[in-house]
Formats: structure tokens, C-alpha cells, sequence
């Protein structure tokens, strides 16, 4: 899909009249299709600031990020030519408000230094109902702070925050492994999002470009938009990759899954024995399946004034009956490999509700349900189940939106864009690796910060 507005902004004479008219201004986001794939982690030097009581964690963040050969400083002072690739605020130990306000005014002053495309990130902990009532305040206003934060940034850049669970070392592997999706152009259109890191699980993998080797992966609705990125993303990524679809998707799917040299199963997803029909053909080809992507979907929208039992069922068959029966097979003990993944697409929707979209939102919204009440039973066999919840996302399904309310919805959010199918790939893929093991039963949005339900 081409989003003619962003073309015209984004020569001299249309930024200088958007500029003027006080127009939506979005840039093009630094994307790791777009990033040559040598391109470094962040486009400029990172700078790690900390309250008076993080000092410790914010130098244990540096030395992790040293590792990666980043040019990481602890002092705010930079070359005149030079912008910062990213500024990351370690919060883990605040205990009252009034120690928050020295790091976020310290923030402020580095904004303008911030390269297109930088990124914020804070680590702070997760307030708890046991945390003394200052406490608990200081935490839960980083939230507040960060998300402002992401909507005061500009030229692409984001602002998202990581939150700790009592106790946690900031050198987890899957804080360390979520700071580096956030730094890098992974995380192109996730923007104002706090996610949650609740245990130490999870083990970086031997090598951080190819971190799904070894891997085989399921991936329903492959034949086209996200779930075609997704199965390019995860070969990528290292992965072996099937892609199922409907049989008269058949010839989209050959040519996706024949492009990451993977292999394709003609299914249609509400069949009873789905999930049985997937894992054996992963066992009979690749001999084990450790990740599925419950991507396929469908809209049906209408007013519920104007629902009719066939729009509401044909719907939540596909988006939420489907995905619930074949995780019967999949989350059953010994079906999946040793660190199982289940992901499953949700959406904003889901969240904040949309005009027309009752039975879609009911679905999605079911979708988050159904990978909290996952989550324990995967961490006992020592994976994880989580959801990604994209925004805008420029596919076949958005194309179909008429004109002006599509022009909407693509600026309503802080980076004034859709997003693009490798967005919400990308988060996929990372969700799936080995060093986000300790990141469970969360829906991650991929959505620029849409501005609803935020
Ligand atoms: P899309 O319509 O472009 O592709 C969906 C794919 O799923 C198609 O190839 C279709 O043939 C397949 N599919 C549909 N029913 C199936 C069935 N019964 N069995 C097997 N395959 C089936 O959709 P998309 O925009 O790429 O969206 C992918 C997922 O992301 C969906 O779950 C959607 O709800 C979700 N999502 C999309 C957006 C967006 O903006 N595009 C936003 C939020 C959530």
C-alpha cells in the first residue's frame, strides 16, 4: 500500500508546507528492510542515565550494552555534530516520586540531541499492591512519564519502557534481550508501550542475527501481509518455516513459502484436526515444531444493529475458535519442542473497541485472554505464550477501508503513519526467540502509539 501523504512530506517543498499549515509531519521510519543489513544496532551514541538509587543497575545496563560494541557514555556531553542513537533511563530502584523528577528533567535536556529515529527507553520495576504506597506511586508514574514522553518525540523516533518484576536483575537475559529489540530498527513502529519482563528465563542466543536456528515455526494466514512477512522474518531469523492457508490462497502460498525455502500446507484452519494436521506434517518434515504464529484472520465488519449470525460465527471461528482448538494439540505436554512458543495476533481493537468491528474486537480481546490463561501452562514446559496487537498496518485488509477514513486512522497515532506487515513480523520474531523467554502471557502493541486506548 503507498501512502502518497508520506511520499509528498517527505520532499523539501512538502515539509516546508505541512510545516506551515501545522500538518501531520511523519518521516520514514529506519526499518531493518530498509537498514543495510550490516547497519549498526543505533545510529548514534547511546547515553545511560539513572536516579540517584540505580546507579548500580544503570552500570550493569552499560556494560551489557558495551558487549554489543555501542558507544555507550554516562555523561550527557556530545560533539557538536553528534546526535544520540538512543538515551535509556534505568528507574529500577526509585522508592518515592520526588526521585523521579532529576533523570526525567536530565532526559528533557537531551531530546534535542536525539537523532530521526533514536529511541527512549526506561527500566523500571512493576508497582504491586505490597509496595509501600510512595513506592508504588514513583512506579506507576514512570508509566505515565514514558507514554508522554513517546507522544512529545518527533522524526521517528519512539519512546517505550521495560518493566522489571520484583527482583529481577536488569542483566536478565530477556531484559537485555528486549532492550536490544527496542534500541534496534526492529521495533520501527512500536512506540509508548511498557512491557512487561517477569522472569529470569529465557538464553541469548549463540548468534544474535540468527537467533531461531534450529527452530521450526508455524505460521497460519502465510499467503500474503503479515503472515507472509512474518514466515520471511523468521526464515530470516534462522528458523525453518510452514505456512498454512486456504487452498484458494494456494498459489500466493507456494510463492511465499518457495521465497524462505519453506514448506506449504493447504489447510483451512477451522478443520477439526488443524492443529493435529500441522504438527504432524512439521514432525513428518523438520521432525519437532517449536513455534506457532496464529496470524490468520478475517473482518466481518457491520454495526451490531446490523449483525447477522453468519458475520459474528464465520468470525470468531476463524479468529478465536480456531486459534483455542488447535492449542489444544499444541499446549498439550511433549507436542512442541523444549522452549515452545504460541503467538497469536490481537489487535488494537481488542483494546479500545472500534465502531463496526463488535465481533472482531470480541475475538481479539479473547485473544489476549486466551494467551494470560496460556502462559502458566507454557511455563511449565518452559515456554511462553504472548500476543502482539498491531495498529494500522498498511494490507489487504486496511486497503479496504474507504479513503478518507483510512487517512485517519493511518496518522492517528504518534509516528502520523501505517505501519508497515515487517512491523509487526519483526516484534513476532522477537517474541519467538530464545531471549525473550522471560517476557509471558503480555500483548505487545505494534501500533506507533495509536492513539487509541493508549
Ligand atoms: P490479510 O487479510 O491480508 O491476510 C490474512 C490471511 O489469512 C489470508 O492469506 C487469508 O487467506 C488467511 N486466512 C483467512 N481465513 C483462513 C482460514 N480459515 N484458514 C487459513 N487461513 C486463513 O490480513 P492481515 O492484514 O495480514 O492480518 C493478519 C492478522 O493480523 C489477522 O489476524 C488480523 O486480524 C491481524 N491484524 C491486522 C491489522 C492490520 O491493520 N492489517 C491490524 C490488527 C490486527
Amino acid at each position: 500500500m503507498n501512502d502518497t501523504y508520506l511520499d509528498a512530506v517527505s520532499t523539501d517543498v512538502g515539509k516546508k508546507v505541512a510545516k506551515k499549515l501545522g500538518l501531520p509531519q511523519p518521516v520514514r521510519l529506519r526499518r531493518t528492510d530498509t537498514a543495510s543489513p550490516d547497519a549498526p544496532l543505533v545510529t548514534g551514541p547511546v547515553l545511560v542515565l539513572q536516579d540517584a538509587w540505580s546507579r548500580a543497575s544503570a552500570d550493569a545496563v552499560a556494560e551489557r550494552l558495551l558487549g554489543w560494541d555501542l558507544d555507550v557514555r554516562r555523561d550527557p556531553h556530545l560533539a557538536e555534530h553528534q546526535r544520540w542513537g538512543a538515551v535509556i533511563v534505568v528507574l529500577t530502584e526509585l522508592e518515592a516520586p520526588g526521585q523521579l523528577g532529576g533523570p526525567a528533567l536530565d532526559l528533557g535536556e537531551m531530546l534535542r540531541r536525539l537523532a530521526p529515529s533514536g529511541r527512549v527507553i526506561t527500566l523500571s520495576r512493576a508497582a504491586t499492591g505490597g509496595d509501600a504506597p510512595a513506592q508504588a506511586a514513583a512506579r506507576q508514574a514512570v508509566d505515565g512519564f514514558l507514554r508522554s514522553v513517546a507522544k512529545e518525540l518527533r522524526a521517528g523516533a519512539t519512546g517505550n519502557g521495560l518493566v522489571l518484576a520484583e527482583g529481577l536483575p536488569v542483566e536478565a537475559t530477556s531484559v537485555i534481550g528486549a532492550l536490544r529489540f527496542l534500541l534496534s530498527a526492529r521495533s520501527a513502529f512500536v512506540s509508548g508501550q511498557l512491557l512487561r519482563v517477569s522472569t529470569p528465563g529465557g538464553q541469548a542466543p549463540a548468534d544474535w542475527t540468527r537467533p531461531l536456528a534450529g527452530q521450526v515455526a508455524v505460521v497460519t494466514g502465510a499467503a500474503r501481509g503479515i503472515g507472509a512477512e512474518t514466515a520471511r522474518v523468521l526464515a530470516r531469523d534462522g528458523a525453518q518455516v510452514i505456512g498454512v492457508d486456504v487452498p484458494g490462497a494456494g498459489d500466493s502460498l507456494s510463492t511465499v513459502m518457495n521465497g524462505v525455502r519453506g514448506s506449504a500446507l493447504q489447510l483451512d484452519i477451522t478443520a477439526e484436526d488443524a492443529g493435529a494436521r500441522i504438527l504432524e506434517h512439521a514432525r513428518s518434515r523438520y521432525g519437532t515444531l517449536d513455534v506457532v504464529v496464529h496470524n490468520a484472520g478475517i473482518l466481518r465488519d457491520k454495526l451490531l444493529v446490523n449483525m447477522t449470525a453468519d458475520r459474528w460465527n464465520d468470525l470468531l471461528a476463524v479468529n478465536l475458535l480456531a486459534p483455542l482448538r488447535m492449542n489444544e494439540t499444541f499446549a498439550a505436554p511433549g507436542a512442541l519442542g523444549p522452549a515452545p512458543r504460541i503467538l497469536a495476533l490481537a489487535s488494537t481493537s481488542g483494546i479500545a473497541g472500534n465502531r463496526g468491528q463488535t465481533n472482531y474486537a470480541a475475538a481479539k480481546a479473547g485473544i489476549i485472554g486466551m494467551v494470560q490463561a496460556l502462559a502458566p501452562r507454557l511455563a511449565e514446559l518452559g515456554g511462553t505464550a504472548n500476543a502482539v496487537a498491531p495498529g494500522f498496518i498498511e494490507t489487504d485488509m486496511t486497503a479496504r477501508i474507504p479513503p478518507v477514513a483510512r487517512q485517519i486512522a493511518r496518522r492517528a497515532n504518534s509516528l502520523n503513519q501505517g505501519g508497515h506487515p515487517v512491523d509487526v513480523a519483526e516484534a513476532l520474531a522477537f517474541l519467538a526467540s530464545p531471549q525473550a523467554g522471560g517476557i509471558n502471557g503480555q500483548t505487545l502493541r505494534v501500533c506507533g502509539q495509536n492513539l487509541v486506548g493508549q
